[in-house]
C-alpha cells in the first residue's frame, strides 16, 4: 500500500471481488503512530491546498464516502479533513429521502448538493443509496435500479465536464469489525445515540449489500470519477489511504492563487509609502 492509487483504484470496467480484499491490510512499513503522524501532516497539507481551491475559484471537488454502518464515514470527515477550513467546505449528508426529495427523480436531491466553483463538497452517503439500500431492500424494481448506473456516470460526467473533481471512496469493513463497533458503541454514553435495531438487522443483509456494492463498483468507476476500495478495519490506515489519495489528487491539479486584479506596487506606492516613511522617522 505505498502507491494507494495503484493498489486501491478500481479499474474501469473491471469485475470487483471484494472477499479478495482485505479488510484489515496495513501500509508497508507503517504503524499506528507514524500512520496518524503522517495524516496529521497530510490534513494540514489538504487546509493548504483547500484554501488555494477556493482562492483559484475555478474547480471544485466532490469526495463521495460510502459504506456499510460503522465502516467509518464520520470519522473520515472528522480525521481526514479537519484542516479545511468552513469557508469553502461543506459536508452533505443522505438519509431517507423526504417527501419533497422522493417526489422527484433520484438524482435531483445529489445535484442540489454538488460543489460550486471553488468548494470542496463530502457525501457522507449519496445519489449511490438508489442502487444500494434502495436495490437490497427492494424500493423499486430491478428494472429501475439497474438503468440507474448509466445515469449516474452521466451525471458525473456532466460535473466533470464543468470542472468538478470527483474521488469515491469505499469504506471497506468485515462483518467482525463492523459488530465490535458497535460494541464500542453500546459501551460509549457518547456514542450511544448512534445505535438503532436496524444496524444488527441489516448486518443479515450483507451478502446482499456485498452483490450490490460489487455491481455498483464495477460499473460506475470511470476515469473521470474512480472509485477506491479503502481497506477499513483499522481507522489509521483509513484515514492514511484516504488522505495521501486526496493530497495526491489535489497536488496533481497545479493551483496557482490568482494573479491579483491590481499593480501591487503601485497600491503599495499609493496607500502605504507615505506611512512607512512615517514609521521609519518614529524609530
Ligand atoms: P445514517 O447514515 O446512519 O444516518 O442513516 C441514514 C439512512 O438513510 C441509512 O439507513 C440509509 O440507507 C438511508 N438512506 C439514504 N439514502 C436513501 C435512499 N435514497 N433511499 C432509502 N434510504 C436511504
Ligand atoms: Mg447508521
Amino acid at each position: 500500500m505505498n502507491d494507494v492509487r495503484r493498489d486501491f483504484e478500481v479499474k474501469p470496467g473491471r469485475a470487483v471481488r471484494l472477499s479478495a480484499i482485505d479488510p484489515g491490510q496495513k501500509p508497508d512499513g507503517m504503524d499506528k503512530a507514524s500512520g496518524n503522524a503522517e495524516t496529521a501532516k497530510n490534513a494540514e497539507r489538504l487546509g493548504e491546498l483547500q484554501y488555494l481551491l477556493y482562492a483559484e475559484n475555478r474547480r471544485s471537488l466532490l469526495i463521495v464516502l460510502q459504506g456499510l454502518d460503522a465502516a467509518g464515514k464520520d470519522g473520515t470527515i472528522s480525521s481526514v479533513l479537519r484542516g479545511m477550513n468552513a469557508q469553502g467546505t461543506r459536508v452533505q449528508g443522505f438519509k431517507v429521502p423526504s417527501t419533497l426529495e422522493a417526489s422527484h427523480d433520484f438524482l435531483w436531491r445529489a445535484h442540489r448538493h454538488v460543489p460550486a466553483r471553488g468548494e470542496v463538497v463530502v457525501f457522507n452517503r449519496s445519489h449511490y443509496e438508489d442502487v444500494l439500500t434502495v436495490r437490497v431492500h427492494e424500493l423499486v424494481p430491478k428494472a429501475v435500479w439497474e438503468k440507474r448506473y448509466g445515469l449516474i456516470t452521466d451525471f458525473e460526467k456532466n460535473l466533470v465536464e464543468s470542472g468538478t473533481h470527483i474521488l469515491k471512496f469505499f469504506l471497506h469493513i468485515s462483518p467482525d469489525a463492523q459488530l465490535e463497533r458497535f460494541k464500542a458503541r453500546l459501551d460509549d454514553p457518547a456514542r450511544r445515540w448512534k445505535i438503532s435495531e436496524a444496524d444488527y438487522t441489516e448486518q443479515k443483509l450483507w451478502p446482499a449489500y456485498v452483490a450490490a456494492y460489487e455491481q455498483m463498483l464495477a460499473e460506475t468507476s470511470t476515469a473521470h470519477a474512480p472509485w477506491f476500495v479503502i481497506p477499513s478495519n483499522h481507522k489509521w490506515a483509513r484515514n492514511l489511504a484516504i488522505s495521501r489519495i486526496l493530497v495526491e489528487t489535489l497536488e496533481s491539479l497545479d493551483m496557482k492563487p490568482p494573479v491579483p486584479t491590481v499593480d501591487i506596487e503601485e497600491i503599495r506606492r499609493k496607500y502605504h509609502a507615505a506611512k512607512d516613511e512615517a514609521g521609519a522617522h518614529e524609530k
